[in-house]
């Protein structure tokens, strides 16, 4: 999601053959993919802040999908012509009897140089407004910092515009891309990086490899960041995403300078309202809504009329004080996916995915007269 000017960047090419040339491990737990597409006329630019969507091939049982589709950012200079870099963190399982990651653990364990991926994109329109002359704030916590490299590298090829690069992760065993961002600061004048460390090792300390412990705090932003307006870019997992946010809000930064991108389902960010219900406060049920077209929620107890005037079922569906699940908002994760109970919907971003029958994607869709959902 970006808070800057809506530009629509996205590419709508299909799905190319992307061939593995190199497989780099960046850290414990970070490997690079850099991919070319196999025909070179395949080759789409990217804005700094974009990702690749990919399609996973999955072991195929029988009734079950055959791949999955995953978002990755391109992590590299977006000057790096005709090849992407992904950084991928695989995602063991959390628990002992529970799947490791699919797409993740799949890239990681079995995919190698001379491999083909089968790639759509890039899209996405949380990328680095390169027409704004404010200095630049970029915030990641873990493997977040991917798109907020690609940004890096596009600053360091300005003349001037200010940058810092603030990461939040582990300790320096998960620390990935390091010596990049090293060289990129070189680079010239103007850019800085803050290292925060949730738990040094005892090497981190002796090589002092970060600038503050635990977690990124209202000091350590206050005293990294002079008042100035600037561009922030947030990048990581929802508890970092959720308390940067906070702080950057009570520092009195706008909204509007604060662009932002989730690896996961979203989450609210502004307990205040940023998504809050417009209205009702409490579920209603419509009677009798005559002809009207009329959205019913049927788990929520809650029908509205349908006026025409949200841009979706999702955006809908937060205007009558519902907080459905949602990720990319443009029909390509699925995490909005919902079930119809009954009506009909017009889809207008085509879903990347097939959908089942009786499933609708929230986010790219409205209803073709009045609907039932099982939200
Ligand atoms: C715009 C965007 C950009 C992204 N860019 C990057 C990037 O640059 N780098 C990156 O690494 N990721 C990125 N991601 C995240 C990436 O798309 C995947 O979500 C991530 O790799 C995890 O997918 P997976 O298939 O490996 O895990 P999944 O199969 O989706 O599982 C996720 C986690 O849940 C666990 N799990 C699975 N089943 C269960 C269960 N039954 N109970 C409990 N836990 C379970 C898994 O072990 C795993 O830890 C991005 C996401 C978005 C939306």
């Amino acid at each position: 999601m970006n808070a800057f000017t809506a530009r629509d960047t996205i590419a709508r090419s299909g799905f190319r053959d992307l061939k593995v040339v190199a497989k780099v491990r960046e850290s414990a737990i970070i490997t690079s993919f850099h991919i070319e597409p196999v025909n070179p006329e395949d080759w789409r630019d990217f804005e700094p802040g974009q990702f690749l969507v990919f399609k996973i091939p999955m072991p195929q049982r029988a009734g079950e999908k055959v791949y999955v589709l995953r978002n990755y950012s391109v992590s590299c200079s977006p000057a790096a012509k005709g090849r992407y870099r992904i950084s991928v963190k695989r995602e063991a399982a959390p628990a002992p009897g529970l799947p490791d990651g699919a797409s993740s653990c799949f890239l990681h364990d079995r995919i190698d140089v001379g491999d083909i991926l089968k790639a759509e994109g890039p899209r996405g329109d949380f990328v680095l407004d390169k027409a704004s002359l404010r200095p630049v704030v970029l915030l990641s916590g873990g493997v977040g910092l991917t798109p907020m490299v690609s940004m890096l590298h596009a600053l360091a090829a300005m003349p001037d515009r200010r940058a810092v690069f603030v990461h939040a992760c582990e300790n320096g065993d998960v620390h990935a891309l390091r010596d990049e961002v090293a060289g990129l600061l070189a680079a010239r004048p103007g850019l800085s990086a803050h290292y925060c460390y949730r738990s040094p090792s005892e090497r981190d300390r002796a090589d002092g490899h970060f600038h503050s412990e635990g977690m990124i705090s209202k000091d350590v932003l206050q005293r990294l960041l002079p008042i100035d307006d600037y561009d922030f870019y947030l990048c990581g997992p929802p508890p970092f995403m959720q308390a940067i946010y906070a702080m950057l809000r009570e520092f009195g930064v706008p909204k509007h300078r604060i662009a932002y991108e989730f690896f996961g389902p979203a989450t609210v960010l502004e307990p205040d309202g940023a998504r809050a219900p417009a209205a009702p406060a409490r579920p209603t049920r419509i009677e009798s809504a005559g002809e009207a077209t009329t959205v019913e929620f049927r788990k929520s107890g809650l029908t509205a009329v349908w006026d025409g005037k949200a841009a979706s079922l999702l955006d809908f569906a937060e205007d009558q004080g519902l907080l459905p699940e949602f990720s990319c908002r443009s029909g390509i994760c699925g995490t909005c996916k919902s079930r119809l109970v009954s009506g009909e919907v017009a889809y207008f971003e085509e879903p990347l995915d097939e959908l089942g029958a009786g499933e609708v994607l929230l986010c790219c869709s409205r209803p073709s007269g009045s609907v039932v959902l099982d939200i």
